[in-house]
C-alpha cells in the first residue's frame, strides 16, 4: 500500500512539472522521482547484551555501551564504530573485551578514571568527557551526565565526577544512558529523552521507586530498565513499571522490558 502512495506521489509530481514552465536548473542531474519521495526509515535496534552492557545500531552506526564478557558476548555482532564508557567497575569497563572487540576504527568515550586505567594503545582513539562535556562523532553528539551516589551509606561506591552518564543526540532523537546513579537532580532535569535506560539496583544504585521518581520527573518516552540485578538478587522492575503507570504525570511514559539477563545471573 505504502508502495501504491510513494507511485501515485510520484505520478502527482511528475504531472505538476509538466503543466508548469520549468524553473532554471542549475547544472547539477536531474534527481529521479524516486529519490525525491522515499524517506528513508529512521533505524534503531538495541540489543542487551547483559546488565550494563548493550549494542545500539543506529542507522547503521554501531555503539557498543559498556562492553564486558569477552569477545564471546558479541559473537556475530557488527563490529562498534563508537564504545561509550561509564565508569570503572568490572561490569563496565573490562580491557580483554575492549581489545577484543574494538578495530583500529572504533572510538572510544571516556571519563577519565577509565582512561587512566587504559593501555598507551589506545591513545589515539580515546576521547575524554568530563562531566558535562559533549563530543560529537559520526553526526552524533555525545553529552556526559554526572552519575553518583546520594545515600550517606552509597556514597563510597560511585563519587561525582568519576563516572559518566550519556546523552546521545542525532537528529532530535535523544538517548539517555544513566550509567550507576541514583535519582539525582541532573536526571530528573533531562529535557526531551526518547530512550532512556535507567539502572536500579541496591546497595550501588538507587530502588525501585527512586528511579520511578525520576523517571516521572524527566518524563522520557520510553525507558528501558537496565543494570537491575545487585547484591542480594535482581531489583523487582515489575515494581517500578506498577510506579511509573499508577503516576497520572507519566501517561505517555511507556516502560519497556527487555532480558538483560539471558543466563539469569
Ligand atoms: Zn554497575
Amino acid at each position: 500500500m505504502k508502495f501504491l502512495y510513494v507511485l501515485l506521489f510520484a505520478a502527482v509530481l511528475t504531472s505538476c512539472k509538466s503543466e508548469k514552465e520549468q524553473p532554471a536548473i542549475a547544472e547539477s542531474e536531474p534527481i529521479a522521482d524516486n529519490e525525491m519521495v522515499v524517506q528513508q526509515e529512521e533505524k534503531f535496534e538495541i540489543t542487551p547484551i547483559s546488565h550494563a552492557t548493550m549494542v545500539l545500531n543506529w542507522d547503521g552506526t554501531i555503539i557498543y555501551v559498556d562492553p564486558v564478557g569477552g569477545a564471546e558476548a558479541f559473537a556475530g555482532k557488527p563490529s562498534p564504530d563508537l564504545i561509550l564508557i561509564t565508569d570503572i567497575h568490572g561490569d563496565h569497563l573490562n580491557l580483554e573485551t575492549l581489545q577484543a572487540v574494538s578495530t583500529d576504527k572504533t572510538k572510544m568515550m571516556v571519563p577519565q578514571a577509565v582512561a587512566d586505567k587504559l593501555p598507551a594503545e589506545f591513545d589515539a582513539q580515546v576521547d575524554v568527557l568530563n562531566n558535562g562535556d559533549t563530543k560529537e562523532r559520526y553526526g552524533f553528539a555525545v553529552e556526559a551526565i554526572p552519575m553518583y551516589n546520594l545515600r550517606e551509606e552509597a556514597l563510597k561506591f560511585h563519587i561525582k565526577g568519576r563516572g559518566n552518564g550519556y546523552v546521545i543526540e542525532k537528529d532530535e532523537k535523544r538517548v539517555y544512558i544513566s550509567g550507576d546513579t541514583e535519582d539525582i537532580p541532573e536526571m530528573r532535569a533531562l529535557k526531551d529523552i526518547d530512550v532512556a535506560f535507567v539502572c536500579m539496583n541496591l546497595p550501588y544504585t538507587m530502588t525501585e521507586l527512586a528511579a520511578a521518581k525520576a523517571v516521572v520527573d524527566f518524563k522520557p518516552k520510553n525507558v528501558y530498565p537496565y543494570h537491575y540485578r545487585g547484591s542480594e538478587g535482581f531489583s523487582d522492575v515489575n515494581k517500578f513499571k506498577g510506579w511509573i503507570m499508577k503516576s497520572s504525570a507519566s501517561k505517555d511514559i511507556k516502560v519497556v522490558q527487555l532480558d538483560w539477563y539471558p543466563n539469569k545471573e
